[in-house]
């Protein structure tokens, strides 16, 4: 036999669980070369520049 819930959730229980829910991912930064956003520890893919140095294009 499954368990089946005792009551149904409401809309309002439902949402207020969902706020938790984020809505992006965060670790996004700002590039210091060329400002745009970027993800955190990652060489930016606007200018290919990674701390400070351009390691894309050598
Ligand atoms: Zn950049």
């Amino acid at each position: 036999m499954m368990a089946v819930p005792f009551r149904r959730t409401s809309k309002t229980r439902k949402r207020k669980r969902r706020t938790h829910y984020k809505l992006a991912v965060p670790g996004m930064v700002k590039c210091p070369e060329c400002g745009e956003l970027k993800i955190a520890h990652r060489v930016c893919k606007e200018c290919g520049s990674y701390k400070g140095q351009d390691v894309l294009n050598k």
